[in-house]
């Protein structure tokens, strides 16, 4: 996907990654909650040059009826490329990775919203990615928490996203495209603070038993830092606490 430059330096004698960061180093995340005047909740992300806008409408009735559960509600997550938001057109038909990280997306928010509190209903989450520059399934996962929250959805707690991976043999915080796609590993990881609780966790490469555990020490580190942004995002759109 995308031109790669086979000569690309991943990682310089400086520990020096090919965007100038240093390897624990997150790219620039900004959060904001709200935005969407016609969504119950929203929130907008911009992580590195991912550009993610997310709308969550409900508890509301589900139709078909027959898809409802009288026992508990329903999340139904749509994660949606737009065809601009890649260099190479994307076709606007879903895809089959599309369809892959709506389901994962929707099982890492599942363990953190209530939704034994509003049986028979669902809650629709919407991922509309504007631009997309690697690592957007925990861009989109940190940002539809943001959403569900600012919808007063009831939740355990939010979760937060970020990959670690492996790049010139040595583990990395926040994988970006060239690394996703010229390195050795990326291993997106969403994380609830509050529970430590792992709820997305998957691994595109090859690790040690050893890098394994250090990306995914790594990983919760960076969950922590995107999880402080989430808060503050809240913070600021419902107690106008903008500094920063
Ligand atoms: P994630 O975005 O969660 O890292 P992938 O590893 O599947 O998911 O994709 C990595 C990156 O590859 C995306 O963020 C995007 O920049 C790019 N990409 C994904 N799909 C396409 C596509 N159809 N055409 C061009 N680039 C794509």
């Amino acid at each position: 996907m995308g031109g790669r430059d086979a000569t690309m330096v991943l990682l310089d004698e400086n520990g020096i990654r090919c965007d100038g960061r240093k390897i624990d180093e997150p790219r620039r995340i900004m959060i904001k909650a709200g935005g969407l005047k016609n969504a119950d909740g929203s929130a907008y992300i911009e992580f590195g040059d991912n550009k993610i806008l997310v709308g969550v409408f409900g508890p509301r009735d589900v139709h078909p009826k027959h898809m409802s559960n009288t026992d508990t509600g329903i999340l139904r997550v749509r994660y949606h490329m737009e065809p601009f938001s890649v260099g190479e057109r994307k076709n606007p038909a879903p895809s089959r990775r599309e369809i892959e990280i709506s389901k994962v997306i929707k099982e890492a928010l599942e363990p953190a919203v209530m939704l034994e509190k509003f049986p028979r209903t669902a809650v629709d989450v919407f991922i509309e990615i504007l631009q997309a520059d690697g690592g957007t399934r925990c861009a989109a996962l940190t940002a539809a928490s943001v959403a569900l929250a600012d919808a007063g959805i009831p939740m355990r707690d939010m979760v937060a996203a970020i990959a670690a991976g492996k790049v010139a043999d040595t583990v990395i915080l926040d994988v970006n495209n060239e690394e996703d796609q010229a390195g050795q590993a990326d291993m997106p990881i969403g994380y609830m603070p509050s529970a430590e609780k792992i709820t997305l966790l998957q691994l595109d490469g090859v690790l040690t038993p050893e890098e394994y555990k250090k990306c995914v020490e790594v990983g919760v580190e960076g969950c922590k830092l995107v999880y402080d942004l989430q808060k503050k995002a809240l913070n600021d759109k419902y107690f106008g606490n903008k500094g920063d």
